[in-house]
């Protein structure tokens, strides 16, 4: 056996070997948990699947494109940031599935100069996720430490159901149209991270800055609404990725259904917003509606069904007419409340197409490709 020394404080990752870099990662990592029949140091993780069924995803954060290491408003994405927005994100997934996460694998690739406190920062940062945001029954099980140029991290995590998968495109019977979660906030931190100081966001509070950076910086998804949605009957389920009006849409077309969104409804989320849009001279609906990465969950519920705590009703959704043979037109039909069948966009607001609503030609929010 060989003796490795102790990794001495401030070392980077080319500086210590692999298993000292295990030793700055695991003993931190939560890797035990009710599911986990195997845990990290075999060649595969054993994982138990209660009910028969697992639900699987993946998502990966690079530096350069869906993080900056040091906004130009100075502040830093941290390890513990990134093992903490990594876990949400993977999380709110699961949850969107109606499911409860069980196990996570990750995989880190790391520039030679990262220190290796940053990979201990990570592992307390995802751990400590599973814990705060409601996935208590997951552990990290496994998964890979590499090198690279760019800092990049995957995760895959699992989860069980206990009741049927909540997919995307059950609502055909329509219901109301329900979200958990905050809506615009990370698209608000978005824009405070990207201004540099001194700058448009001086005059906004300083706690509320605070509080819509975080947002971006290390999402709080509701991940234990999942689970409570699907018992509540959800028919359709999604988690705001990328933008409220793009995520419904997404719901309208994947169940042949037409969403519309109640503004009265979205006051309350709107006012959290208003005090640092009106200071930057940003329309604070663009980040409501638009704003991608809050990870909230939009689902459509029977119209009788009671709405589980911290759950709002936000809109309606409605059965689509039948396609028409050769109409010539993409738009998918809907129909109204008295069940007469209309034309129209999948998805409107207070009944009004966005573009008519905003007076613009509104982006509905957030393309990995197009941007
Ligand atoms: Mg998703």
């Amino acid at each position: 056996m060989t003796h490795e020394s102790a990794t001495p404080p401030g070392a980077t990752v080319s500086q210590v070997s692999e298993s000292q870099l295990l030793r700055a990662f695991l003993p931190v990592a939560t890797t035990h948990g009710p599911h986990v029949l195997t845990g990290p140091g075999d060649d595969c993780a054993v994982v138990a699947t209660p009910g028969g069924r697992v639900v699987v995803t993946t998502d990966t954060l690079t530096a350069g494109q869906d993080f900056l290491a040091v906004w130009p408003s100075g502040d830093r994405t941290t390890g513990w940031d990134l093992g903490r927005k990594c876990a949400a994100q993977n999380l709110a997934d699961v949850a969107a599935m109606g499911a409860t996460p069980t196990a996570v694998v990750v995989s880190l690739t790391l520039p030679g100069d990262t220190p290796v406190q940053w990979v201990t920062d990570f592992a307390d940062g995802l751990s400590r996720a599973f814990e705060e945001l409601g996935a208590t029954e997951c552990a990290l099980v496994g998964g890979d430490l590499g090198r690279g140029r760019e800092l990049s991290v995957t995760a895959t995590v699992l989860g069980r159901c206990e009741l049927a998968p909540v997919l995307r495109g059950g609502a055909g019977g329509g219901g109301t149209l329900v979200h958990t979660g905050v809506l615009g906030h990370a698209a608000a931190g978005l824009d405070a991270l990207l201004t540099p100081v001194p700058g448009r966001w001086d005059e906004v509070p300083g706690e509320l800055r605070r509080t819509l950076s975080a947002a971006q910086l290390r999402p709080r998804p509701p991940v234990g609404s999942g689970v409570e949605l699907a018992r509540a009957g959800a028919t359709a389920m999604l988690d705001v990725s990328d933008g409220l009006l793009r995520d419904a849409r997404r719901i309208a077309e994947a169940s042949g259904v037409h969403i519309d969104l109640d503004p009265t409804a979205l006051e309350a989320a709107l006012a959290q917003l208003e005090p640092a849009a009106w200071v930057v001279g940003t329309d604070p609906w663009q980040w409501l509606l638009t704003g991608g990465e809050d990870h909230g969950l939009l689902a459509v519920l029977p119209v009788d069904s009671p709405l589980p705590p911290e759950v709002r009703a936000i809109g309606s959704c409605a059965p689509a007419a039948p396609a028409r043979a050769r109409s010539g037109s993409s738009a998918p039909a809907g129909c109204d409340a008295r069940g007469q069948h209309r034309e129209g966009p999948a998805v409107t607001i207070a009944g009004q197409s966005p573009r008519q609503w905003f007076g613009f030609d509104v982006v509905e929010g957030w393309d990995h490709f197009e941007q």
